[in-house]
């Protein structure tokens, strides 16, 4: 595969996973948040299928761990931790992600 066909894939990848999380924040506004897990993972897996890095806000954007979507004061918390001097980002299944 030739490197312009990758390049294309690459942002056609990229883009369809912004649209799914921002549906699976649509669908958790609107009190569907199993269809929002759902959306999450599709999203997941495209990430790995393709391994295609995302820009942080994407990375920042979902829970790797139960799929869920992280919607600040809702789903997750940000709060500064002192002892690594960094900001963390917790999400209410208790994982946590420094930012
Ligand atoms: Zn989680």
């Amino acid at each position: 595969m030739d490197s312009k066909r990758k390049a294309i894939i690459k942002s056609s990848v990229r883009s369809s996973i912004e649209k799914l999380i921002s549906q699976a924040r649509k669908a958790y506004t609107s009190d569907n948040p199993e269809r929002s897990k759902r959306y999450i993972r599709m999203a997941f897996d495209l990430l790995k299928k393709h391994k295609t890095k995302l820009p942080e806000e994407l990375r920042n954007s979902f829970c790797r761990k139960c799929h869920l979507v992280w919607i600040p004061d809702k789903t997750a918390t940000v709060s500064y931790d002192r002892r690594n001097n960094c900001l963390r980002v917790r999400c209410i299944c208790g994982f946590s992600k420094r930012l």
